[in-house]
């Protein structure tokens, strides 16, 4: 079971682009359909809706297919969405305030709809930034639209055409879309810092369990693996075995060879082990030049197979044209055995290899084992 939080994380984030291009999709049809139906029942003298809704109805569809099918990175398409849909709801606003006629006439069209579609527009910005930017273009849409509303209301005042009812419900709403930026930002910084943690959180639980050298599970992580593996083997009456690996005169390797050449053996060793072993079990780097094989649901003779098999690999190629092998003791999980018991058993029989000659597997239990006691 080879450790891969690096492509956990990677497959994470593949499944979260899926989703937010789900919600894309989503998002564009919709504005889509409420284009066609404001064309299809618009006033014939609405230029804005009768020319320009179909420019941007075209735009948004071409969005939506990119969305769907994918060419081009998910940012680029995002600030498309921004820019697009933007142009579109602050250019209708604008239609409204300075092209349609004084604003008591347009205020119940303006409220229904077009400062209701500047206030998604202001949540969808944080949906597809993160928060800085999200910030940014909602100052930006926020502003415009003020500016958009008072420049459209000047003129009405000036000629005395706007009621006082009119401008106060107008302030009211930008007060309400600048309410809903802030607490929309606040949302999407405590998004963040929650993201931020999370990452934070799973670097760390990575290394913790780690090999640096070998990428293998760390003493730690295997120590975990164990015990817990040991309870379910329990608990299913099922069987649990481990392999305990030392490479042979692994010190005459260093001071032969050099240091490096001595990273490379683990290094290869660990890859060589890992090819031998099922999905199910657990690789780790235990010591120095020493491995822990743990194979759930393996008894002791498939297991001194599974050894035979990665000694023999071993052995079969050097390493950065070194000869390299390896001495393993394999041991089962015995009914009364606690995690202590079952990983000094297969030192034992590791040791014994070593004393007898090592490159070989000890599965085999003697009469003088229990009494044997090595460093
Ligand atoms: P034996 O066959 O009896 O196991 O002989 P050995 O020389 O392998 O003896 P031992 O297992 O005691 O040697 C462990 C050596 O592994 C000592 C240490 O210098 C070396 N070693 C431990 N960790 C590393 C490492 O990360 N890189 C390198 N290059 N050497 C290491
Ligand atoms: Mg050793
Ligand atoms: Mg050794």
């Amino acid at each position: 079971m080879p450790q891969e939080p690096a492509s956990d994380a990677r497959q994470e984030l593949e499944n979260l682009a899926i989703r937010k291009r789900r919600v894309y999709l989503g998002a564009l049809a919709l504005a889509v359909l409420i284009m066609l139906l404001s064309w299809l029942f618009r006033d014939p003298d609405d230029y804005f809706l009768g020319h320009i809704y179909p420019v941007f109805a075209i735009l948004t569809s071409i969005l939506l297919v990119l969305v769907w099918r994918a060419p081009v990175p998910l940012r680029w398409l995002e600030i498309a969405m921004v820019t697009t849909l933007g142009a579109l709801v602050l250019g209708r606003l604008a239609w409204h305030h300075h092209v349609a006629g004084p604003i008591d006439q347009q205020l119940l069209v303006l409220a229904g709809g077009h400062y209701w579609a500047v206030g998604a527009l202001i949540v969808g910005v944080f949906v597809m930034l993160d928060r800085r930017y999200g910030v940014l273009a909602g100052s930006i849409l926020l502003l415009a639209s003020a500016v958009i509303t008072v420049t459209g209301v000047l003129p009405d005042l000036r000629a005395d055409r706007a009621s006082g009812e009119a401008l106060m419900y107008l302030l009211r709403v930008h007060v309400f879309l600048a309410l809903l930026l802030v607490l929309v930002s606040a949302v999407a910084g405590l998004r963040d810092q929650l993201q931020r943690a999370l990452v934070r959180a799973e670097v760390l639980d990575h290394w913790a369990s780690t090999d640096v050298l070998t990428d293998l599970a760390n003493r730690r992580a295997m120590d975990q693996f164990l015990r817990q593996q040991m309870a379910t083997a329990r608990r299913r009456g099922q069987p649990l075995s481990v392999i305990l690996v030392d490479l042979d005169h692994f010190k005459r390797i260093n001071d032969t060879h050099g240091h490096n050449v001595g990273d490379q053996v683990i290094q290869e060793t660990a890859r060589r082990l890992e090819r031998n072993v099922r999905e199910s079990d657990l690789v780790a780097r235990w010591g120095g030049e020493e491995f822990l094989i743990a194979l759930p649901g393996e008894a002791l003779p498939a297991a001194t197979r599974t050894a035979e098999r990665c000694r023999s690999t071993l052995s079969a190629t050097p390493i950065a044209g070194v000869e390299v092998t390896a001495t393993f003791g394999v041991a089962e999980l015995k009914p009364d055995d606690g995690l202590d018991e079952l990983l000094r058993r297969a030192d034992r029989r590791m040791y014994r290899g070593k004393a007898t000659g090592r490159n070989r597997v000890i599965a085999q239990q003697t009469p003088d084992d229990a009494n044997q006691c090595f460093p």
